[in-house]
């Protein structure tokens, strides 16, 4: 984005210490995409204690607060996704998904769409899931080392598609009909007594999309990709898949993945889920639909807990979005409204930020906020190994005499550790 212009500025301010303070300049803005209930919360206190006093934050804000969409009809996620396609970076809170409950407790015009959803499908996405792995939290699978990326197609096969409940005795039949009339036709099955058929498609535009958005992001985060389908059984359907993933790779991939030193694995998808338990993890695992949506919340519950997932939206074009993988956390909203105590985990949203502000840096070649971004990482993960915590972490840590704090002083303590750290 030239407009903007490469070279960063670094003003020096003075603080009331005395101690002369670098603020980060940033260029192009970020698309902030706010949300709702307690993750709009924990939104605000990172901003105003762990960026705005570091970095002369630039970003393009868009209210996705559940009022907010309903009173532009929705139109604001739109906008946003827009915004999102012009500046290649967008950084998001969770959002609430209207139910037929949040229609009366929001007074709403329409039961709006999923903010996601509308987003994915504007940006032709892959979305990419990584647990953040830190000393404490081991994960149930004792020899997970690192952390394992899941990549789902989001698009076809079991979730759209045409079921019918054969009520007795008769042929089913696979039936194409091209636009100049010509069919093609197969069996799937002669009836003699009730059953169940299903018809699922995809699209090679689609497909084809995925496996770019998994190539760059191997490339991008230097690691191996593993891909897994059931061909061998699937001659056609599954078989697609592993050829244009092959295609592609051979094509547009192959030397840059040599160069980098990273590996195009594929293999048959139990072969994968078997190797994938003995793995030290440090890779991408891509997945159809359908495995992706199974395998993410088996390896995310075994890398310990949903508030510690981040999750990345990558778009053929190269555009990145940033969210964490939980919700907006209702039941702690509730009780901040009574005037309660939360001890609500604010890691993954936090990452979202340093992810998205890292990608910024990277983009318009401004090394602070890189460096900025990784040392916030680092803050973050020596605040828990140093046994300062959120309850959810609390439980199910393996670090003895840990604190437990609440949903603020834990944001606060991170800031003592990041001064700390850049003090060294
Ligand atoms: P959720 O917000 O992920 O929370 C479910 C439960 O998981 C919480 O009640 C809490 O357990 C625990 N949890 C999740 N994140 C946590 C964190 N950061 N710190 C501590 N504990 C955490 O899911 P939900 O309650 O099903 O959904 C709430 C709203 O979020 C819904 O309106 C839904 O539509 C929306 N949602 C949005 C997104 C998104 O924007 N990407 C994703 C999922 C859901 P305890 O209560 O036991 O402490
Ligand atoms: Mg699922």
């Amino acid at each position: 984005m030239p407009e903007y212009g490469v070279f960063a500025k670094t003003i020096k301010i003075e603080r009331a210490g005395g101690k002369n303070m670098s603020k980060i300049q940033m260029t192009t803005p970020l698309v902030e995409m706010d949300g709702d209930e307690m993750t709009r919360i924990l939104w605000q206190m990172i901003k105003d204690e762990l960026l705005c006093p570091y970095i002369d934050l630039k970003t393009e804000y868009y209210d996705l607060g559940l009022e907010h969409r309903n009173e532009t009809n929705d139109q604001v996620t739109v906008d946003s996704a827009e915004a999102t396609k012009k500046y290649g970076v967008a950084v998001k809170c969770a959002t609430i998904t209207p139910n037929a409950a949040r229609m009366t407790e929001y007074n709403l015009k329409e039961m709006w769409k999923s903010p996601n959803g509308t987003i994915r499908a504007a940006l032709d996405g892959t979305v990419f899931r990584a647990p953040i792995v830190v000393k404490g939290i081991e994960p149930c699978v004792k020899n997970w080392e690192k952390p394992i990326t899941l990549a789902r197609h989001a698009y076809g096969d079991v979730y759209k598609n045409v079921e019918i409940k054969v009520p007795g005795a008769g042929k089913a039949e696979l039936v194409f009909t091209g636009e100049d009339g010509e069919e093609i036709r197969e069996t799937i099955h002669n009836f003699t007594a009730p059953g169940i058929i299903q018809g699922i498609h995809n699209t090679d535009k689609s497909i084809a999309s995925f496996a770019r958005a998994c190539f760059n992001y191997a490339l991008d985060t230097k690691q191996d990709l593993w891909f897994a389908t059931k061909d061998t059984i699937s001659k056609k359907y599954d078989h697609n898949f592993k050829d244009i993933f092959q295609e592609i790779y051979e094509k547009e991939y192959d030397a840059r993945f040599k160069e980098a030193g990273i590996e195009y694995f594929y293999t048959l998808i139990d072969d994968a889920v078997a190797r994938v338990m003995k793995a030290k993890g440090g890779f991408i695992w891509a997945c159809k639909n359908y495995d992706g949506d199974v395998m993410s919340d088996m390896v995310s519950s075994a890398f310990g807990s949903l508030a510690m997932m981040t999750s990345v939206l990558v778009s053929p074009s190269g555009v990145y979005e940033y969210e964490a993988a939980h919700g907006a956390v209702q039941r702690h909203y509730y009780k901040h409204l009574k005037g309660e105590e939360t001890s609500t985990n604010s890691v993954a949203t936090i990452f979202a930020w340093t992810g998205a502000l890292r990608k910024r840096g990277e983009l318009d070649d401004i090394g602070e906020l890189c460096t900025f971004a990784d040392r916030l990482e680092a803050a973050t993960l020596q605040t828990i190994e140093d046994g300062k915590m959120t309850k959810d972490l609390a439980l199910i840590t393996s670090l003895k005499d840990v604190t437990v704090l609440n949903s603020e002083n834990f944001i606060k303590e991170i800031r003592k550790t990041l001064e700390r750290l850049m003090a060294e």
